[in-house]
């Protein structure tokens, strides 16, 4: 999944900008043979030995195992592995930067020191953020058929150019740079506050602890893009990653903590526990619903647009959107949603939904399902709720082109 921010801030005085494509190439691997007369760093000690299969000779000895990392342009694993059986004959280094994506690099052996040496590099449109956290394994085999894998390993894509302040608590991991402080404490604070209002609504926490890489100067901000990326985008959010990375400016800290972050990490939820429908109005109001500061009274809008006749269809055909000119709109109305089902069924009834959804039922059906009303029901007790006629009105002739779609804000998939 992929989440892209703009700053609403932007968006209300009209400067929307129309999205852009954001290339993902898969991870490019490449050994130089440069890299590998790197010397390994010291610091990390031996590693108990996995057992040689039964009925095979020899012994296994692991040394050294290191992570360097070379930010923004990628990093190299090390590993003084040998086997007494025979020389090493294949292996690789697998690395994960958050659960269910692996990726994984071939290794040269370094002629001066007898050391393996696995290197990763981002290629062209392989944008890699800093601060990305690494779980890694070498998995080895030698010319005797025995076969080694290392216990697991934690590293970080560490940007060590300039100056960093990295907080952590049970919710979160936080990284700052060119911004008050302050931030980092409020949004492990926001995370906290959060903790059992996310446990409730989607069931558990989040299977892996996320994290938010904030960005306070242009440079460091554009430094890890490979390609251009559109101005108007101030964050991503990817499950493949883990986290949000966010472009910090005019807006104040509190509403990066407890608006953005909390917004982007229910986005992280969505993907971990369902299969929500992308780039609609029920995504966006579900992460939004998850923000305990707003920019604006975003009920009150929607309570506004109601009283003037004009809240849209919510529940027939794809409702109102969420990009383009209206698109704040959609997120607002979208909230209201969620707001008027947990007023009425709880988080509990969040989670019910959720759970349906991912068990493949249709939106509506689920709805129909945890509300035990039909959908028409629903959709009039939400307008009425709202102060809005119980029907939704009709729509006035519009052009065409007015209904075709937008491009979505999220892409959806592994
Ligand atoms: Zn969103």
């Amino acid at each position: 999944m992929e989440h892209r921010t703009f700053r609403w801030a932007l968006a209300i005085s009209g400067a929307v900008g129309i999205l852009a494509a954001f290339a993902l190439a898969a991870l490019a691997l490449a050994v130089s043979a440069a890299s590998a007369a790197r010397a390994a760093e010291p610091g990390a000690g031996p590693l108990i030995v996995t057992p040689v299969p039964a009925g095979s000779s020899g012994e296994w000895t692991v040394g050294e195992l290191t992570f360097e990392s070379r930010y923004p342009d990628g990093f190299v694993f090390t590993a003084e592995i040998s086997s007494s059986a025979g020389p090493i004959v294949r292996g690789r280094v697998t690395w994960s930067l958050a659960p269910g994506m692996q990726r994984s690099a071939p290794f040269e052996i370094d002629p001066h020191t007898g050391h393996l040496v696995a290197e990763w590099q981002p290629g062209p449109g392989d944008s890699t953020p800093p601060w990305l956290g690494l779980t890694y394994t070498w998995a080895v085999g030698d010319a005797a058929g025995n076969s080694l894998e290392t216990e697991p390993r934690y590293a970080e894509y560490a940007d060590t150019s300039r100056q960093w302040l990295r907080s952590e608590s049970e919710d979160i991991i936080v990284f700052s740079q060119g911004l008050p402080a302050e931030v980092n404490d409020l949004t492990l604070k926001a995370m906290a506050e959060q903790r059992e209002t996310y446990r409730a609504a989607w069931g558990d926490l989040l299977p892996y602890r996320p994290r938010a890489i904030l960005f306070g100067d242009l440079d460091a901000w554009r430094e890890w893009q490979i390609g251009q990326m559109s101005a108007s985008i101030a964050g991503l959010t990817r499950s493949e990653w883990g986290g949000t990375v966010q472009r910090v400016t005019g807006a104040g800290v509190g509403d990066i903590a407890y608006g953005t972050v909390l917004h982007e990490i229910a986005h992280l939820y969505q993907d971990a526990f369902t299969f929500m429908p992308a780039g609609t109005w029920f995504i966006e109001g579900n992460a939004t619903f998850f923000e305990l500061q707003q920019y604006y009274d975003y009920e009150a809008a929607v309570r506004v647009l109601a009283a003037a006749g004009q809240l849209p269809a919510l529940l027939d055909g794809t409702g109102p959107g969420v990009s383009g000119r209206d698109a704040r709109r959609g997120y607002d109305i979208g909230y209201t949603f969620w707001v008027w089902l947990t007023d009425n069924y709880g988080l509990e009834g969040h989670r019910q939904l959720i759970t349906l959804i991912k068990e493949g039922v249709g939106r509506n059906d689920a709805i129909e399902q945890v509300t035990g009303l039909t959908t028409a029901e629903v959709e009039r007790r939400w307008r009425v709720w709202l102060g809005a006629s119980p029907i939704a009105p009709t729509l006035v002739p519009t052009p065409a082109f007015f209904f075709l779609p937008s491009p979505t804000p999220h892409v959806v998939g592994k």
